[in-house]
Protein backbone atom coordinates (compact mmCIF):
# COMPACT_ATOMS: atom_id res chain seq x y z
CA UNK A 1 0.00 0.00 0.00
CA UNK A 2 1.44 2.97 -1.16
CA UNK A 3 0.65 6.47 0.87
CA UNK A 4 -1.84 8.65 -0.89
CA UNK A 5 0.09 11.95 -1.98
CA UNK A 6 0.46 15.04 0.18
CA UNK A 7 -1.86 17.31 -1.28
CA UNK A 8 -0.38 20.58 -2.98
CA UNK A 9 -0.53 23.61 -0.99
CA UNK A 10 -1.41 26.72 -2.51
CA UNK A 11 -1.63 30.43 -1.76
CA UNK A 12 -3.69 33.33 -2.92
CA UNK A 13 -2.73 36.71 -3.75
CA UNK A 14 -4.79 39.53 -4.57
CA UNK A 15 -3.10 42.76 -5.47
CA UNK A 16 -4.78 46.19 -5.51
CA UNK A 17 -5.48 48.92 -3.81
CA UNK A 18 -9.02 49.34 -4.07
CA UNK A 19 -9.31 45.68 -2.46
CA UNK A 20 -6.64 46.43 0.43
CA UNK A 21 -8.49 50.06 1.09
CA UNK A 22 -12.37 48.06 1.09
CA UNK A 23 -13.33 50.28 -2.22
CA UNK A 24 -13.90 46.89 -3.81
CA UNK A 25 -15.37 43.59 -2.66
CA UNK A 26 -12.45 41.09 -2.98
CA UNK A 27 -14.86 37.53 -4.67
CA UNK A 28 -11.72 36.00 -6.44
CA UNK A 29 -10.05 34.73 -3.55
CA UNK A 30 -13.45 32.71 -2.71
CA UNK A 31 -13.71 31.77 -6.30
CA UNK A 32 -10.32 30.70 -6.76
CA UNK A 33 -10.03 29.20 -3.45
CA UNK A 34 -13.42 27.17 -3.98
CA UNK A 35 -11.64 26.01 -7.42
CA UNK A 36 -8.48 24.70 -5.99
CA UNK A 37 -10.08 22.96 -2.90
CA UNK A 38 -12.63 21.36 -5.51
CA UNK A 39 -9.54 20.14 -6.94
CA UNK A 40 -7.81 18.65 -3.81
CA UNK A 41 -5.15 21.67 -3.59
CA UNK A 42 -5.29 22.78 -0.05
CA UNK A 43 -5.48 26.88 0.36
CA UNK A 44 -2.98 27.59 3.03
CA UNK A 45 -2.91 31.23 2.77
CA UNK A 46 -4.52 34.53 0.68
CA UNK A 47 -3.51 37.73 1.01
CA UNK A 48 -4.11 41.02 -0.42
CA UNK A 49 -1.82 43.66 -1.21
CA UNK A 50 -1.76 47.29 -2.19
CA UNK A 51 -0.60 48.46 -5.80
CA UNK A 52 2.96 48.47 -4.68
CA UNK A 53 5.48 46.68 -6.12
CA UNK A 54 8.14 45.94 -3.30
CA UNK A 55 4.99 44.73 -0.82
CA UNK A 56 3.77 42.66 -3.83
CA UNK A 57 7.72 41.22 -4.02
CA UNK A 58 8.40 40.46 -0.74
CA UNK A 59 4.63 38.44 -0.28
CA UNK A 60 5.33 36.63 -3.67
CA UNK A 61 8.89 35.45 -2.37
CA UNK A 62 8.15 34.59 1.13
CA UNK A 63 4.83 32.52 -0.78
CA UNK A 64 6.36 31.21 -3.37
CA UNK A 65 9.48 29.30 -0.84
CA UNK A 66 6.48 27.98 1.32
CA UNK A 67 3.59 26.93 -1.11
CA UNK A 68 3.38 24.62 -4.24
CA UNK A 69 0.97 26.94 -6.27
CA UNK A 70 0.96 30.94 -5.58
CA UNK A 71 -1.91 32.29 -7.70
CA UNK A 72 -1.83 36.08 -8.19
CA UNK A 73 -4.85 37.99 -9.68
CA UNK A 74 -5.37 41.80 -10.62
CA UNK A 75 -2.98 44.24 -11.28
CA UNK A 76 -1.78 42.90 -14.81
CA UNK A 77 -3.90 45.74 -16.94
CA UNK A 78 -2.45 48.58 -18.76
CA UNK A 79 -2.02 50.99 -16.17
CA UNK A 80 0.60 53.02 -14.47
CA UNK A 81 -0.82 51.11 -11.41
CA UNK A 82 -0.56 47.82 -12.39
CA UNK A 83 2.15 46.13 -10.54
CA UNK A 84 1.82 42.58 -10.86
CA UNK A 85 4.00 41.56 -13.43
CA UNK A 86 6.82 44.08 -12.31
CA UNK A 87 6.36 42.56 -8.09
CA UNK A 88 6.78 38.94 -9.97
CA UNK A 89 10.14 40.08 -12.05
CA UNK A 90 11.70 41.76 -8.74
CA UNK A 91 10.50 38.72 -6.51
CA UNK A 92 12.04 36.08 -8.44
CA UNK A 93 14.66 37.80 -10.35
CA UNK A 94 13.04 36.85 -13.28
CA UNK A 95 13.53 39.89 -16.36
CA UNK A 96 10.20 40.91 -18.51
CA UNK A 97 10.44 40.35 -22.36
CA UNK A 98 8.27 41.40 -24.87
CA UNK A 99 6.31 38.43 -26.33
CA UNK A 100 6.29 39.49 -29.74
CA UNK A 101 2.84 36.96 -30.59
CA UNK A 102 1.06 39.33 -27.90
CA UNK A 103 2.30 42.52 -29.13
CA UNK A 104 1.06 41.74 -32.34
CA UNK A 105 -2.24 40.75 -30.82
CA UNK A 106 -2.55 44.16 -28.63
CA UNK A 107 -1.26 46.25 -31.95
CA UNK A 108 -5.63 46.98 -32.38
CA UNK A 109 -6.17 48.21 -29.21
CA UNK A 110 -3.02 50.19 -29.00
CA UNK A 111 -3.70 51.79 -32.60
CA UNK A 112 -6.67 53.18 -30.62
CA UNK A 113 -4.57 55.32 -28.97
CA UNK A 114 -2.96 58.63 -30.52
CA UNK A 115 -0.37 59.39 -27.47
CA UNK A 116 2.13 57.12 -28.27
CA UNK A 117 2.49 56.83 -24.00
CA UNK A 118 -1.06 55.40 -23.94
CA UNK A 119 0.11 52.72 -26.41
CA UNK A 120 3.26 52.03 -24.94
CA UNK A 121 1.36 50.97 -22.01
CA UNK A 122 -0.90 48.80 -23.57
CA UNK A 123 1.87 46.98 -25.27
CA UNK A 124 3.11 46.56 -21.68
CA UNK A 125 0.51 43.65 -21.17
CA UNK A 126 3.08 41.56 -23.81
CA UNK A 127 5.98 41.59 -21.11
CA UNK A 128 6.37 37.63 -19.84
CA UNK A 129 8.75 36.86 -17.22
CA UNK A 130 11.33 34.64 -18.76
CA UNK A 131 10.92 31.38 -18.86
CA UNK A 132 6.67 32.02 -18.24
CA UNK A 133 4.30 29.70 -20.31
CA UNK A 134 1.34 32.65 -21.93
CA UNK A 135 -1.77 32.01 -20.70
CA UNK A 136 -3.67 34.20 -23.74
CA UNK A 137 -6.95 36.54 -22.78
CA UNK A 138 -10.02 34.33 -23.52
CA UNK A 139 -11.91 38.01 -22.59
CA UNK A 140 -10.59 41.21 -22.04
CA UNK A 141 -6.85 42.11 -22.97
CA UNK A 142 -4.81 41.04 -20.15
CA UNK A 143 -3.16 37.94 -20.79
CA UNK A 144 -1.85 35.58 -17.99
CA UNK A 145 1.17 33.66 -17.12
CA UNK A 146 2.43 30.78 -15.37
CA UNK A 147 6.00 30.32 -14.18
CA UNK A 148 7.94 27.54 -12.55
CA UNK A 149 10.04 29.15 -10.02
CA UNK A 150 12.10 26.80 -7.70
CA UNK A 151 9.20 23.81 -6.65
CA UNK A 152 6.72 26.55 -7.12
CA UNK A 153 4.45 27.17 -10.06
CA UNK A 154 3.49 30.73 -9.83
CA UNK A 155 0.08 31.93 -11.81
CA UNK A 156 -0.57 35.76 -12.88
CA UNK A 157 -4.53 36.14 -13.58
CA UNK A 158 -5.71 39.18 -14.58
CA UNK A 159 -8.05 41.22 -12.06
CA UNK A 160 -11.75 41.34 -13.17
CA UNK A 161 -13.44 38.31 -12.62
CA UNK A 162 -14.79 37.35 -16.16
CA UNK A 163 -11.21 37.59 -17.36
CA UNK A 164 -9.52 35.77 -14.63
CA UNK A 165 -12.41 32.90 -14.83
CA UNK A 166 -11.84 31.14 -17.63
CA UNK A 167 -7.96 31.52 -16.95
CA UNK A 168 -8.25 29.76 -13.80
CA UNK A 169 -10.24 26.88 -15.24
CA UNK A 170 -7.42 26.25 -17.59
CA UNK A 171 -5.10 26.06 -14.76
CA UNK A 172 -7.35 23.92 -12.25
CA UNK A 173 -7.94 21.41 -14.74
CA UNK A 174 -4.19 20.81 -14.93
CA UNK A 175 -3.68 20.64 -11.74
CA UNK A 176 -6.49 18.97 -10.45
CA UNK A 177 -4.60 15.98 -8.08
CA UNK A 178 -7.37 13.70 -8.33
CA UNK A 179 -9.42 14.25 -5.21
CA UNK A 180 -12.46 14.43 -4.93
CA UNK A 181 -14.89 17.21 -4.33
CA UNK A 182 -15.39 18.41 -1.22
CA UNK A 183 -18.62 17.01 0.64
CA UNK A 184 -21.45 19.26 1.39
CA UNK A 185 -24.24 18.45 4.29
CA UNK A 186 -26.34 21.01 5.34
CA UNK A 187 -28.03 20.86 8.30
CA UNK A 188 -31.36 23.35 9.83
CA UNK A 189 -31.98 24.95 12.87
CA UNK A 190 -29.60 23.30 15.18
CA UNK A 191 -26.91 25.05 16.75
CA UNK A 192 -23.06 25.14 15.43
CA UNK A 193 -21.17 23.54 18.27
CA UNK A 194 -23.26 20.65 18.13
CA UNK A 195 -23.13 19.76 14.44
CA UNK A 196 -19.29 20.22 15.47
CA UNK A 197 -19.11 17.45 17.83
CA UNK A 198 -20.82 14.85 15.55
CA UNK A 199 -18.88 15.15 12.91
CA UNK A 200 -15.76 15.07 15.09
CA UNK A 201 -17.36 11.70 16.78
CA UNK A 202 -17.39 9.96 13.33
CA UNK A 203 -13.99 11.97 12.08
CA UNK A 204 -11.80 11.92 15.29
CA UNK A 205 -8.52 10.50 14.57
CA UNK A 206 -8.30 10.86 10.92
CA UNK A 207 -5.97 12.40 8.73
CA UNK A 208 -6.99 11.25 5.14
CA UNK A 209 -10.46 13.79 5.47
CA UNK A 210 -10.06 17.43 6.81
CA UNK A 211 -13.33 18.99 8.10
CA UNK A 212 -15.02 22.84 8.05
CA UNK A 213 -17.97 23.48 10.01
CA UNK A 214 -19.69 26.88 8.45
CA UNK A 215 -22.90 28.61 10.64
CA UNK A 216 -25.14 31.30 8.95
CA UNK A 217 -28.25 32.05 11.21
CA UNK A 218 -30.18 29.10 11.06
CA UNK A 219 -28.04 27.16 8.97
CA UNK A 220 -24.96 24.72 9.29
CA UNK A 221 -22.98 23.00 6.64
CA UNK A 222 -20.22 20.58 7.48
CA UNK A 223 -17.47 20.45 4.28
CA UNK A 224 -15.66 17.41 4.26
CA UNK A 225 -12.13 17.62 2.20
CA UNK A 226 -10.75 14.74 0.76
CA UNK A 227 -6.91 14.70 2.23
CA UNK A 228 -6.00 11.66 0.52
CA UNK A 229 -9.15 9.61 1.60
CA UNK A 230 -10.40 9.39 -2.42
CA UNK A 231 -13.89 9.82 -3.58
CA UNK A 232 -15.80 6.44 -2.62
CA UNK A 233 -14.30 6.45 1.00
CA UNK A 234 -14.84 9.78 1.33
CA UNK A 235 -18.85 9.49 0.40
CA UNK A 236 -19.31 6.63 2.46
CA UNK A 237 -17.95 9.24 5.32
CA UNK A 238 -20.10 11.73 4.54
CA UNK A 239 -23.24 9.32 4.93
CA UNK A 240 -21.83 8.15 8.36
CA UNK A 241 -21.53 12.01 9.31
CA UNK A 242 -25.09 12.84 8.37
CA UNK A 243 -26.43 9.40 10.44
CA UNK A 244 -25.08 11.00 13.81
CA UNK A 245 -26.15 13.97 12.59
CA UNK A 246 -29.52 12.69 12.11
CA UNK A 247 -33.05 14.38 11.19
CA UNK A 248 -30.80 17.71 11.26
CA UNK A 249 -29.10 17.21 8.36
CA UNK A 250 -30.98 17.84 4.95
CA UNK A 251 -28.85 17.69 2.63
CA UNK A 252 -26.16 15.60 1.49
CA UNK A 253 -25.05 17.23 -1.78
CA UNK A 254 -25.05 20.92 -0.94
CA UNK A 255 -28.39 21.98 -2.19
CA UNK A 256 -30.65 24.38 0.02
CA UNK A 257 -33.08 24.16 2.82
CA UNK A 258 -35.94 25.59 -0.27
CA UNK A 259 -34.42 23.51 -2.61
CA UNK A 260 -35.00 19.99 -0.22
CA UNK A 261 -38.32 21.44 0.50
CA UNK A 262 -39.47 21.78 -3.23
CA UNK A 263 -37.62 18.75 -4.27
CA UNK A 264 -39.50 16.49 -1.57
CA UNK A 265 -42.81 18.33 -2.49
CA UNK A 266 -42.40 17.34 -5.91
CA UNK A 267 -41.40 14.16 -5.33
CA UNK A 268 -44.82 13.25 -2.98
CA UNK A 269 -46.54 14.97 -5.43
CA UNK A 270 -47.59 18.14 -2.89
CA UNK A 271 -47.93 21.93 -3.31
CA UNK A 272 -47.35 24.53 -0.89
CA UNK A 273 -48.24 27.54 0.43
CA UNK A 274 -46.89 30.31 3.01
CA UNK A 275 -48.52 32.91 5.56
CA UNK A 276 -46.24 34.94 6.67
CA UNK A 277 -45.80 37.48 9.57
CA UNK A 278 -42.98 38.35 11.30
CA UNK A 279 -40.94 37.13 8.83
CA UNK A 280 -42.73 39.25 6.16
CA UNK A 281 -42.12 36.63 3.10
CA UNK A 282 -38.41 35.46 3.93
CA UNK A 283 -39.57 31.92 3.43
CA UNK A 284 -41.73 33.17 0.31
CA UNK A 285 -38.44 34.42 -1.18
CA UNK A 286 -36.11 31.63 0.12
CA UNK A 287 -38.62 29.07 -2.40
CA UNK A 288 -39.00 31.43 -5.27
CA UNK A 289 -35.28 31.62 -5.63
CA UNK A 290 -35.11 28.47 -6.55
CA UNK A 291 -35.79 28.25 -10.41
CA UNK A 292 -38.86 25.65 -11.46
CA UNK A 293 -40.10 26.72 -7.78
CA UNK A 294 -43.62 27.32 -9.51
CA UNK A 295 -44.10 23.63 -10.08
CA UNK A 296 -45.05 23.34 -6.42
CA UNK A 297 -45.12 26.32 -5.01
CA UNK A 298 -48.32 28.34 -4.95
CA UNK A 299 -48.01 31.37 -3.33
CA UNK A 300 -47.81 33.32 0.31
CA UNK A 301 -49.87 35.82 1.80
CA UNK A 302 -47.69 38.49 4.24
CA UNK A 303 -50.43 39.24 6.31
CA UNK A 304 -48.61 42.06 9.04
CA UNK A 305 -52.06 43.05 10.44
CA UNK A 306 -54.97 41.66 12.46
CA UNK A 307 -57.20 43.28 9.40
CA UNK A 308 -55.26 41.70 6.59
CA UNK A 309 -55.14 38.37 8.36
CA UNK A 310 -58.39 38.05 8.37
CA UNK A 311 -59.25 39.25 4.71
CA UNK A 312 -56.82 37.17 3.18
CA UNK A 313 -56.27 33.91 5.35
CA UNK A 314 -59.55 34.25 7.30
CA UNK A 315 -58.64 34.11 10.51
CA UNK A 316 -61.80 34.63 12.75
CA UNK A 317 -61.79 38.23 14.39
CA UNK A 318 -62.75 36.47 17.74
CA UNK A 319 -59.54 34.53 17.86
CA UNK A 320 -57.41 37.66 16.91
CA UNK A 321 -59.19 39.65 20.02
CA UNK A 322 -59.11 36.16 22.41
CA UNK A 323 -55.54 34.73 22.03
CA UNK A 324 -53.70 37.58 20.04
CA UNK A 325 -51.96 37.47 16.71
CA UNK A 326 -48.73 35.49 17.87
CA UNK A 327 -50.35 32.31 19.51
CA UNK A 328 -51.28 28.63 18.58
CA UNK A 329 -54.70 29.33 17.73
CA UNK A 330 -53.95 32.47 15.42
CA UNK A 331 -50.96 30.43 13.73
CA UNK A 332 -53.35 27.88 12.59
CA UNK A 333 -55.75 29.87 11.78
CA UNK A 334 -53.33 30.88 9.12
CA UNK A 335 -52.29 27.73 8.03
CA UNK A 336 -55.57 26.79 7.49
CA UNK A 337 -56.15 29.91 5.58
CA UNK A 338 -53.48 29.85 3.49
CA UNK A 339 -53.85 26.24 2.55
CA UNK A 340 -57.42 26.98 1.42
CA UNK A 341 -56.80 30.45 -0.12
CA UNK A 342 -54.25 28.99 -2.40
CA UNK A 343 -55.64 25.70 -3.02
CA UNK A 344 -52.40 24.13 -1.60
CA UNK A 345 -51.94 20.05 -0.49
CA UNK A 346 -49.81 21.89 2.58
CA UNK A 347 -49.10 25.22 4.15
CA UNK A 348 -47.06 27.00 7.00
CA UNK A 349 -47.68 29.71 8.94
CA UNK A 350 -45.55 31.90 10.93
CA UNK A 351 -46.50 34.88 13.47
CA UNK A 352 -44.07 36.07 16.14
CA UNK A 353 -42.63 38.71 17.75
CA UNK A 354 -39.32 39.80 16.43
CA UNK A 355 -38.73 42.93 18.54
CA UNK A 356 -37.15 45.37 19.92
CA UNK A 357 -40.64 46.48 20.82
CA UNK A 358 -43.45 44.27 21.30
CA UNK A 359 -42.63 42.03 24.38
CA UNK A 360 -44.84 40.99 26.61
CA UNK A 361 -43.51 39.12 30.08
CA UNK A 362 -45.90 35.99 28.74
CA UNK A 363 -44.74 36.41 25.13
CA UNK A 364 -41.12 37.83 25.32
CA UNK A 365 -39.66 39.29 22.18
CA UNK A 366 -38.50 36.10 20.10
CA UNK A 367 -41.72 34.20 20.69
CA UNK A 368 -42.85 32.60 17.37
CA UNK A 369 -45.72 30.47 16.49
CA UNK A 370 -45.04 28.02 13.40
CA UNK A 371 -47.90 26.11 12.79
CA UNK A 372 -48.45 23.08 9.48
CA UNK A 373 -52.14 22.39 7.68
CA UNK A 374 -52.22 19.72 6.05
CA UNK A 375 -55.78 17.61 4.67
CA UNK A 376 -55.82 15.66 8.11
CA UNK A 377 -56.21 19.27 9.87
CA UNK A 378 -53.30 21.50 11.56
CA UNK A 379 -50.99 21.66 14.59
CA UNK A 380 -48.47 24.11 15.90
CA UNK A 381 -45.58 24.51 18.09
CA UNK A 382 -43.88 27.19 19.45
CA UNK A 383 -39.96 28.77 19.96
CA UNK A 384 -38.58 31.09 22.01
CA UNK A 385 -36.00 32.76 19.24
CA UNK A 386 -32.85 33.93 20.11
CA UNK A 387 -31.36 37.12 18.71
CA UNK A 388 -32.00 40.23 17.73
CA UNK A 389 -34.88 41.63 14.85
CA UNK A 390 -33.21 40.36 11.98
CA UNK A 391 -32.14 37.23 13.28
CA UNK A 392 -35.32 36.37 14.79
CA UNK A 393 -36.87 36.96 11.21
CA UNK A 394 -33.99 35.17 9.28
CA UNK A 395 -34.05 31.84 11.58
CA UNK A 396 -38.27 32.14 11.77
CA UNK A 397 -38.21 31.64 8.22
CA UNK A 398 -35.18 28.85 8.48
CA UNK A 399 -37.37 26.87 11.02
CA UNK A 400 -40.67 27.35 9.00
CA UNK A 401 -39.09 25.80 6.19
CA UNK A 402 -37.74 23.19 7.81
CA UNK A 403 -40.79 22.16 9.65
CA UNK A 404 -42.34 21.83 6.24
CA UNK A 405 -39.03 20.09 5.40
CA UNK A 406 -39.70 17.41 7.82
CA UNK A 407 -43.10 16.54 7.58
CA UNK A 408 -42.89 16.20 3.77
CA UNK A 409 -40.02 13.39 4.55
CA UNK A 410 -42.11 12.13 6.97
CA UNK A 411 -39.78 12.69 9.95
P1 LIG B 1 -7.41 45.33 -16.34
O1 LIG B 1 -6.83 44.95 -17.65
O2 LIG B 1 -8.90 45.38 -16.36
O3 LIG B 1 -6.78 46.53 -15.70
P2 LIG B 1 -6.08 43.97 -14.15
O4 LIG B 1 -5.48 42.60 -14.12
O5 LIG B 1 -5.14 45.10 -14.10
O6 LIG B 1 -7.03 44.04 -15.41
P3 LIG B 1 -7.11 45.21 -11.90
O7 LIG B 1 -6.75 46.52 -12.51
O8 LIG B 1 -6.36 44.82 -10.71
O9 LIG B 1 -7.03 44.07 -12.97
O10 LIG B 1 -8.62 45.17 -11.57
C1 LIG B 1 -9.57 45.57 -12.54
C2 LIG B 1 -10.94 45.39 -11.97
O11 LIG B 1 -11.18 44.01 -11.75
C3 LIG B 1 -11.16 46.00 -10.61
O12 LIG B 1 -11.52 47.35 -10.67
C4 LIG B 1 -12.30 45.16 -10.08
O13 LIG B 1 -13.52 45.59 -10.63
C5 LIG B 1 -11.97 43.80 -10.62
N1 LIG B 1 -11.20 43.06 -9.63
C6 LIG B 1 -9.87 43.06 -9.47
N2 LIG B 1 -9.49 42.26 -8.46
C7 LIG B 1 -10.62 41.73 -7.96
C8 LIG B 1 -10.89 40.82 -6.90
N3 LIG B 1 -9.93 40.30 -6.15
N4 LIG B 1 -12.17 40.50 -6.67
C9 LIG B 1 -13.16 41.01 -7.43
N5 LIG B 1 -12.96 41.88 -8.45
C10 LIG B 1 -11.71 42.24 -8.72
MG1 LIG C 1 -5.85 47.32 -13.99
Amino acid sequence: VTAAPAPKRAAVVTVGTEITTGLMVDTNTSEIALALEGAGVRVVEAVSVGDDRGALASALRRLAASCDLVVVTGGLGPTHDDVTRHGASEAFGLPLIRDPALVAGLAPSAARHTDPRAAEQVYSQADVLEGARVLPAVKGTAPGQVVRVGDCTVALLPGPPREMRPLLASLVREWGAGAAAPAVLRCAAVTESDVQVAAQDVLDGRDDVEFTVLASPGDVRVVLHDRGIGAAALAVLADAVAERLGPVCYSRDGSTLAETVLRLARERGETIATAESCTGGLAAAALTAVPGASAVFLGSAVTYSDESKTALLAVEPGLLARFGAVSEEVARAMAEGARAAFGATRAVAVTGIAGPDGGTSDKPVGTVWFALADADGSGAEMRLMPGDRELVRVRSAVVALDLLRRRLAGL
